[in-house]
């Protein structure tokens, strides 16, 4: 694995770290070759954001390229209002709240927190149906911080050579099954 763990990785590990490996191959390439429908549209929720048009106030960061040198962790906020506190994550349609999305949020507050910002409130925001889940910081749950950190140390001590999948149900929901050649189906 790399110095710095893309936060992006965290969901992707929980999944099957397996398929972090084939999102480094295919990632440059056609994004059209493996994405489906649902992921181009999450994309598309962020396109706003990475092109800085959500918002022009001066207090609210958006689509900034944070790290965490405690947990050598890189990547992008969504929007963060400097004055409230409030870190928002957008998604474009949110049906449960993963774990894996937990931990990116904690990755962001993390950075955040290096970077010398104050943050109060951690949230998701699904814009299909405009609801807000609200996350507690990670101060505030001990077992999901143990959990997150858990993660972290796993992602840094990986061997891809050494890994075996041991769930079908998740090669059958996979994105990478017809690339991948230890598939269980
Ligand atoms: S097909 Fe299975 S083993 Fe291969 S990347 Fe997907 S979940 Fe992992």
């Amino acid at each position: 694995m790399e110095s710095y763990i893309p936060v992006s990785y965290l969901n992707d590990f929980i999944f099957c770290p397996l398929s972090i490996y084939y999102h480094q191959l295919y990632g440059n390439l056609s994004t059209r070759l493996y994405q489906d429908l649902p992921q181009i549209e999450g994309k598309a929720a962020h396109e706003t954001i990475d092109e800085k048009r959500y918002s022009s106030r001066k207090n609210v960061l958006q689509g900034t390229e944070i790290f965490s040198s405690k947990y050598n962790l890189c990547g992008k906020i969504d929007i963060f209002d400097i004055d409230s506190g409030i870190l928002t994550e957008r998604k474009k349609h949110i049906a449960k709240i993963y774990d894996g999305y937990i931990f990116q949020l904690y990755a962001h507050y993390y950075a955040l927190i290096e970077m010398g910002y104050s943050v109060k409130q951690m949230r998701f925001y699904s814009r299909d149906d405009n609801r807000i889940y609200n996350v507690a910081l990670p101060d505030e749950d001990s077992g999901m911080k143990e959990a997150f950190e858990s993660v972290v140390n796993d992602i840094n001590d990986f061997d891809l050579h050494r890994f075996t999948p041991a769930n079908e149900s998740k090669c059958q929901r996979c994105i990478y099954e017809p690339l991948c050649d230890r598939s269980l189906i």
